[in-house]
């Protein structure tokens, strides 16, 4: 496969500062006045509160979930231009035609997977991986709830720009992979729960074989009228449990680099 996978980053070199405690402080500290006047600077805290209530009265039970999104600066994963939208209940567009979900379907995707039939045992998820890296805004939710996150991005570009704007938040526990997602990542695998920001007509073989007993994958797929669903396939001892939920719309899922 064409992956190469990177390690957690940044490398951690003599001196550097302490973790900071959530991302968005975390941004603050290590980009200084610039960012801040590249986004929403102090105000964003209070942005993004109020999107968390939002999803909240929207059904989103998981008080980590919230916690979460409340604790990541989306506003740095979108251009400047697009900051001051990026609480709103709106998908945004990231680059190379490629869309970021709003908030809502970020929170339900990553609420459904923290309740894979395994979890609770567990404590926090193991391992989760990612299709779609995209600007890299989920991993970063994602890095509040599980212990390690793997995800996949097939343009290169995109991989790459993913790796900049996550850097400041100093998430040692993502990995980013340059490959083609539809062959999941079996070094990382099994995974507790795998999650796609991409929909194609077929889930790929290699996601249900690099699920683990007790996992939950979460994934749109392209129905028979054309439409996409979100799907929830648990595997439990016994094999596999499907069940299709609410209409979504995201990108396309592609095979190959680019
Ligand atoms: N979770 C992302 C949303 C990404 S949009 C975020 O928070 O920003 C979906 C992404 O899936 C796009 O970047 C697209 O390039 C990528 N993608 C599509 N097919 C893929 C595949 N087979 N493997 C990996 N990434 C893929």
């Amino acid at each position: 496969m064409t992956a190469s996978r990177k390690p957690g980053f940044p490398a951690r070199l003599g001196g550097a500062p302490k973790p900071a405690a959530s991302p968005a402080a975390g941004a603050r500290a290590a980009a200084g006045p610039a960012a801040l006047a590249q986004g929403l600077g102090m105000d964003s805290d209070a942005v993004r509160q109020r999107m968390v209530r939002r999803l909240a009265q929207a059904g989103i039970g998981r008080a980590e979930v919230l916690q979460s999104m409340g604790s990541v600066p989306r506003h740095l994963f979108v251009d400047t231009a697009l900051a001051a939208q990026a609480y709103e209940e709106t998908s945004l567009p990231i680059g190379w035609g490629q869309t970021i979900s709003k908030p809502a379907v970020v929170a339900r995707m990553v609420d459904l997977l923290l309740g894979a039939p395994g979890a609770q045992a567990q404590g926090k998820l193991a391992r989760v991986l990612e299709i779609g890296t995209g600007c890299g805004y989920q991993a970063a939710v994602l890095a509040q709830l599980v212990r390690e996150v793997y995800t996949v991005e097939r343009l290169r570009a995109m991989h790459e720009r993913a790796r900049d704007r996550l850097r400041p938040l100093r998430l040692a526990n993502v990995h980013l992979i340059l490959g083609d997602g539809m062959l999941g990542y079996a070094p990382g695998a099994p995974y507790a729960g795998i999650i796609a920001a991409a929909g194609g007509e077929q889930l790929p073989d290699a996601w249900c074989e690099q699920l683990a007993v007790g996992g939950r994958l979460v994934a749109p797929v392209v129905g028979a009228g054309g439409g996409q669903a979100l799907m929830v396939i648990d595997r439990t001892a016994q094999g596999f449990v499907q069940n299709v939920l609410e209409a979504v719309h995201f990108v396309p899922l592609k095979s190959g680099v680019a």
